[in-house]
């Protein structure tokens, strides 16, 4: 047969499915008992009274038959185990960096770094501070200054990179500032707490170099680095014949180490890395470690899960598979654009943002109307988003409140569990929702914590 193979426009999942897991259906009764009972934070709602979690993409994703292989056949030793070994080559085969101190989740990394760099007169430059990131720094008596680019914080503007580090800011808040009172450079691929919109490799470089021009070390936050890797694949000069994985090769060779979540583009359940090339700072960075996370030859995590990292790190740069992730993003924008509901634009790595403030306008910015919006997806279709707005970031360190910058919902997509029916149906949900947005009420705090207050505020929502 001698066919014309045509251009496929169909992106299918790159996998099929070995092992199932039930998901669980409620009535419109039981998730009004249940959001009530949580205090109405989504947070606080157990997983089975959740029909599709898109809570977070952190440590959700399922692992490949080869990553439980690797596990089973892991070595647990206390120090110097195999399974480090092979941990720690996957980790500088990708990034380069000299040092891999393995921790047990992407905070405890970044605990540890800024517990050596930051005290009350030190400020970090980042494109977007994920909270985790600035809340640490805080703790610290440290400012975190975000420093995005314009688009970047204008959910409807298109622009194929609207994560960049503003690099006229950057160097303005360094001369402003001062480099002594500035322990690192940071950037964050894809700027999660920005829309999950990637960093140019162009910005990268740029950005490293006005760092290393003030002698300031340059870090990336690396957390979704091979979903990074792919836009810039795919929409920047220069780069559409290279892999994936030369693109983060390229990527992390600009800079002087990084933090790492491994539930993310590690593709585990748990775990993460501290990474970086200066000796001095590794082994101070060791010696806290030892005190807070483990033996440096596991830090907080499993032989076993340093086995599935070190598989994973190689699984999230597959081409196939970051086509069908990126993808299955994109056709949740298209879908929900087509119906109305206002996004930010255009759809980045791992989460949909719905602009809950463009959406809701009758809300006012005082009573969270991406808090409501989440809570009205559970209502009508028992899906469990999360609120990137004014309850995740409005709360100051001095008390008082601000709106943040954004009232986003994001819709964030576990690695390798959802398929296209289960989007067709979040599209049908958002759809109903917005056809009685009026309906939705804003929503008041009724108790929170001083940090971090999100994950165990309780709400009241208003008549
Ligand atoms: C998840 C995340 C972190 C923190 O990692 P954890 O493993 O959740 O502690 C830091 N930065 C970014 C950009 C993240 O997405």
């Amino acid at each position: 047969m001698q066919f014309e193979y045509p251009h496929i426009k169909t992106i299918i999942e790159p996998f099929r499915i070995k092992s199932l897991e039930p998901i669980f259906f409620t009535t419109p009764q039981e998730r009004q008992q249940a959001l009530a009972a949580a205090g109405y934070n989504p947070f606080r709602l157990h997983a089975d009274q959740v029909l599709i979690d898109l809570l977070t993409d952190s440590g959700t994703g399922a692992m490949s038959a080869r990553q439980w292989a690797g596990m089973i056949s892991s070595d647990e030793s206390y120090a110097g185990a195999s399974s480090f070994y092979r941990f720690e080559a996957a980790v500088k085969d990708i990034t380069g960096f000299k040092h891999v101190i393995p921790t047990h989740q992407g905070r405890a990394a970044e605990h540890i770094l800024f517990t050596m760099l930051v005290d009350s007169s030190k400020t970090v430059l980042n494109n977007t501070h994920f909270d985790t990131t600035r809340a640490n720094i805080e703790a610290l008596r440290g400012q975190a200054l975000d420093l995005v680019i314009p688009e970047g914080r204008q959910p409807q503007t298109l622009h194929p990179f609207k994560g960049n580090i503003d690099l006229g800011a950057l160097r303005a808040a360094i001369e402003r500032i001062g480099p002594a009172n500035i322990p690192l450079v940071m950037i964050t691929v894809t700027n999660n707490s920005g829309g999950g919109q990637p960093v140019s490799m162009a910005n990268i470089r740029a950005a490293s170099a006005i760092a290393h021009e003030y002698g300031l070390p340059f870090f990336i936050d690396a957390c979704r680095f091979a979903e990074n890797s792919w836009f810039i694949k795919t929409r920047e000069d220069g780069y559409a014949d290279k892999a994936p994985i030369d693109i983060a090769r390229e990527m992390f060779s600009y800079a002087d180490g990084c933090t790492m979540s491994a539930k993310k583009d590690g593709m585990a359940n748990i775990g993460g890395f501290l990474a970086m090339n200066n000796d001095e700072l590794a082994q101070r960075c060791r010696n806290l470690e030892i005190l807070t996370e483990g033996f440096p030859t596991y830090g907080g995590m499993a032989g076993y899960d340093l086995e599935a990292i070190a598989l994973g790190l190689y699984e999230a740069l597959n081409p196939d598979y970051l086509r069908y992730r990126i993808r299955s993003i994109e056709y949740l924008g298209e879908k929900l654009t087509a119906a109305g509901i206002p996004i930010v634009r255009p759809t980045g790595g791992h989460a949909l943002y719905i602009d809950a403030r463009a959406m809701l306008p009758h809300i006012a910015l005082e009573h969270y109307p991406a808090w409501s919006l989440n809570n009205a997806l559970y209502l009508m279709g028992g899906i469990r988003g999360v609120e990137i707005g004014s309850v995740m970031f409005g709360l100051q360190p001095d008390g008082s409140e601000k709106p943040a910058a954004m009232d986003l919902v994001r819709l964030a997509f576990p690695r390798r569990v959802y398929t296209q029916s289960h989007v067709d149906y979040m599209v049908e949900i958002c759809a109903a929702i917005n056809q009685q947005r009026e309906k939705v009420t804003g929503h008041r705090i009724v108790w929170q914590a001083p940090v971090l207050r999100h994950f165990t505020v309780q709400m009241q929502p208003l008549p």
